[in-house]
């Protein structure tokens, strides 16, 4: 084939191809278009999960009737004319290559009124055939409305998820927005029922409010706010206590001078902040936002604009690592507590000096529960007393709770020692898989049905998991706009609070998360609930609740491993405790 030039509706549909991955990049680029309009109020119309309409309305500045047709050409912007001002950008947008992307791969009509315009204007796009401008009725403010994306571009639709999901990535795009532009009002809706509806946060507490909103009430009474100056860079936001650490990576939300960026520079530095305090495999919910002078970041850097390169990324690493660290330090009275939240027992033979009485009580923090009078060993002669059978067990008898995530206990040949959410998590799925491969699994019908306020779309998750919930125990149902019936419930998890663990799930679910599993889209949906419903870090358990885990755990096949493949239990022999403290030599 000789070397020629693409026609320009081609070179438009390769540059689609980066810019409009999905509906939700649709929703993304108008959405900030509004924003760098100065939109007060920013309203989003979807339906069919974007692919049959996209409309977002905004009242800001406009576009002139005369610059309509320029607005849909590629490189054609109205943010940037020099070098100086690419380095100095302040904008979301600057590449003049959404609304040309969107029209090649889209029906696209723009309507928009400038304030000093007596009359609106419109125009059309149509397979990449720009229709004439003409007058419209609008107020002032733009409309873009996108029609059956992806129409014309077959290879694209098969990429295409479920409405369901696809709706789920938009709800999520309009969130981040609306955490970065909090002074915004947003309202979203999806096939005529309204999703979000965010008033423009007037003051700080309104935006901790709308914070709340998107990303949990519960998060913003468990975060510290931030909001320090570290050189030239300013941070400030929320950050997550420790005990809010969650096993996904669903709620990073980062933002360098009011752009959402998905940036490992920057999320790395936030985890070595949280170091001392996390534990294995959790990771910190937060809100972060880093202002600084536009010359010492790159935007310009991926055409959808989610990465960023700092001039000085070391500089920047290091101020967000201290200053997280910082933050994280003064609020904690107890700094050895969360430290040794691991048992670390040194290797048999290289024992290391015996800690002072100070120190064991700081890193041992071992407290007995109410029932502590069970103990054998605290027991005034109880070496008398003959061995209690449970000793024979393979897991033993529990004897303590370890700083709320593990469960120490004792059998015949010395300490055992359990990871009790990883451990719980394996009965609950190993519990589920079983019920689900009945035909009758058993449940348990409520005395009444429960009504679980839930977001519209994540409703839509969960009824399209209905078959596979069902077929584990769950009965379920829409009762009306924003509110999901439950009759039944599986037995394996009737004693759990339900409406928070369906909340979770479905946003999960909906967020394209949880746990993922080799046997597909049903074990998805059985192992995410297993790791909702099990019992979390810092529970307290009873003895006797410990004992029942325990027993649970020997009669599941694969307990001994996580959903994770990590291990849920490990044992320290008494051989073993002889030699580290030299006995018998
Ligand atoms: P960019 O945002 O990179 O400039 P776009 O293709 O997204 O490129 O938009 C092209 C131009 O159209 C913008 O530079 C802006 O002048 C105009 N425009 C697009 N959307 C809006 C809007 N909602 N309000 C006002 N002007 C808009
Ligand atoms: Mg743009």
């Amino acid at each position: 084939m000789p070397i020629r030039i693409l026609p320009s509706g081609l070179i438009d549909q390769i540059a689609a191809g980066e810019v409009v991955e999905r509906p939700a990049s649709v929703v993304k680029e108008l959405v900030e278009n509004a924003l760098d309009a100065g939109a007060r109020r920013i309203e989003a119309d979807v339906e069919a999960g974007g692919l049959r309409l996209i409309r977002v309305r905004d009242d800001g500045s406009g576009i002139p009737a005369a610059e309509l047709p320029l607005a849909i050409q590629r490189h054609a912007t109205s943010k940037i004319a020099s070098l100086d001002d690419l380095e100095t950008v302040g904008t979301l947008g600057f590449r003049g290559e959404a609304l040309p992307s969107i029209a090649s791969v889209a029906r696209l009509r723009i309507t928009s009124r400038t304030a000093d315009a007596p009359a609106g204007c419109e125009i059309g796009v149509d397979g990449g055939e720009a229709g004439e401008p003409r007058a419209a009725a609008h107020p002032v403010g733009t409309t873009v409305e996108v029609r059956d994306l992806f129409y014309n571009v077959p290879a694209r639709r098969r990429f295409v998820r479920s409405e369901a999901t696809e709706f789920g990535h938009i709800a999520g795009t309009v969130e981040r927005l609306a955490l970065a532009a909090p002074r915004v009002a947003f309202r979203l809706r999806h096939n005529g029922r309204e999703i979000l509806d965010l008033p423009a946060a007037v003051d700080e507490a309104a935006v901790a409010a709308r914070v709340a909103r998107i990303v949990g009430a519960e998060f913003v009474a468990r975060a510290l706010k931030v909001e320090q100056q570290v050189g030239p860079l300013r941070l400030s936001g929320w950050l997550g206590l420790p005990t809010a650490a969650r096993s996904l990576t669903d709620l990073l939300f980062c933002f360098v001078n009011g752009r959402a960026v998905r940036d490992r520079l920057l999320a790395g530095a936030v985890r070595l902040g949280y170091r001392d305090v996390l534990y294995q495999g959790r990771h910190p919910v937060y809100v972060l936002h880093l202002a600084l002078d536009a010359r010492l970041v790159d935007v310009n850097a991926h055409p959808a604009k989610t990465e960023v390169r700092f001039r000085d990324p070391r500089a920047v690493h290091d101020a967000v690592f201290r200053a997280v660290e910082r933050a994280l330090a003064a609020t904690r009275p107890d700094a050895a507590v969360p430290a040794a939240a691991r048992l670390d027992l040194p290797a048999a033979g290289h024992a290391s000096p015996a800690p002072g009485p100070g120190r064991v009580a700081a890193e041992l923090e071992l407290w007995r529960t109410a029932s502590a009078a069970a103990l054998p060993a605290a027991t005034p002669g109880a070496a008398a007393v003959a061995e209690p059978p449970v000793l024979a067990q393979p897991l033993g008898q529990a004897l303590a709770q370890l700083h709320g995530l593990y469960i120490l206990a004792q059998n015949a040949g010395g300490l055992i020692v359990v990871d009790m959410h990883a451990a719980h998590e394996r009965v609950l799925y190993e519990a589920l898989k079983a019920q689900y491969a009945t035909a009758t699994p058993a449940a348990q019908w409520l005395l009444e049905p429960l009504v679980v306020p839930l977001p519209e779309h994540e409703i839509d998750i969960l009824l399209e998991a209905q078959a596979d919930l069902e077929k584990v125990g769950f009965e379920l149902e829409r009762l009306a706009p924003g509110e999901l019936v439950l009759r039944r419930v599986p037995a394996v998890l009737a004693s759990g609070e339900i409406a928070p663990l369906l909340a979770q799930l479905a946003r999960d679910l909906a967020g394209g998360h949880g746990t993922h599993h080799l046997e597909g889209a049903a074990h998805r949906v059985l192992g995410t609930l297993a790791c909702r419903a099990a019992i979390h870090a810092h529970r307290r358990l009873t003895l006797p609740e410990m004992d029942t885990l325990l027993r649970q755990m020997e009669q599941t096949e694969r307990a001994s491993q996580c959903n994770h493949g990590r291990p849920t239990w490990t044992r320290v022999s008494l051989a073993e405790l002889d030699q580290l403290f030299l006995r018998g030599r």
